[in-house]
């Protein structure tokens, strides 16, 4: 069975002190829970991770970092490796976000290479594609999404997809408050499945988590995680708040 997973991408918020309060408020109010399918994954900045994880040992709590460099190691200021991820106990990374294409102007090729990259350091990926809203208007979304997935992953052999979660987020959803329909995210992630069948097989189409990402919010989360091919939600603004959080990951 496919895992469900709410993760929460806390993005260039939130200073030490602030996360490990909203940590502890996300466990405290999800103790009760029984999910035993569901994950639930947070993304602090990089100098959080360390106490993040400390934090939520014990918990269901899972702590990833939202980007890391390509190179194994080097002389590349103010970047962090697979490798030094690693070494603190971090186990998943965020990859492709739209903001990362946006405006450090990552490319799907660059992007491959960090999926290498992470691979290689045995670190799970949710790798973020999406359309822009050009796209989406000229119909060309189900076009583009196709492309950044055979730029991106088409090279990996259908068992490194043990180690990926992936994450539609149709970029003129993210942070705007315009949401897709339940019907746009199913007829997206259903296409996203026929994809990777296509190339890698239904076996591993069927076993990959596909997340929807893009103004997640309590009021519209139980419609979307009720459609077939959308396993949960990357969510941005919404996971900042911890009731919020919490309802989102109630919904699933
Ligand atoms: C995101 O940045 O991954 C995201 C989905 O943001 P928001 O929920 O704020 O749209």
């Amino acid at each position: 069975m496919r895992k469900k997973i709410v993760a929460g991408n806390w993005k260039m918020n939130n200073g030490v002190q602030e996360t490990e309060k909203l940590i502890n408020e996300v466990k405290d109010s999800i103790s009760i829970l029984d999910q035993k399918n569901v994950r639930v994954i947070v993304a602090p900045s990089f100098v959080s991770l360390t106490s993040a994880l400390e934090n939520a040992k014990n918990s269901k709590i899972e702590v990833a970092a939202q980007n890391m460099h390509q190179e194994k190691n080097g002389a590349y200021t103010g970047e962090i490796s697979a490798e030094i991820l690693r070494s603190i106990g971090i186990k998943t990374v965020i990859l492709g976000h739209s903001e990362r294409r946006q405006y450090f102007g990552e490319n799907d090729k660059l992007i491959a290479k960090k999926i290498d990259a992470a691979l290689a350091n045995n670190l799970e990926i949710i790798f973020c594609f999406g359309e822009l809203l050009d796209q989406r208007k000229l119909e060309n979304h189900l076009l583009e999404v196709g492309s950044q997935l055979k730029n991106s992953l088409f090279h990996l052999k259908a068992e490194d997809f043990k180690n990926i979660i992936l994450a539609y987020e149709p970029v003129w959803a993210i942070g705007t408050g315009e949401t897709a329909t339940p019907e746009q995210a199913q007829e997206m992630h259903a296409f996203v499945r026929n994809v990777l069948a296509n190339k890698f097989g239904e076996k591993t189409a069927n076993s990959i988590s596909i997340l929807y990402g893009g103004s997640v919010k309590p009021s519209n989360a139980e419609e979307i995680f009720s459609k077939e091919d959308v396993d949960g939600g990357l969510i941005g603004g919404a996971s900042l708040i911890a009731e919020d959080f919490v309802a989102i990951i109630k919904a699933i």
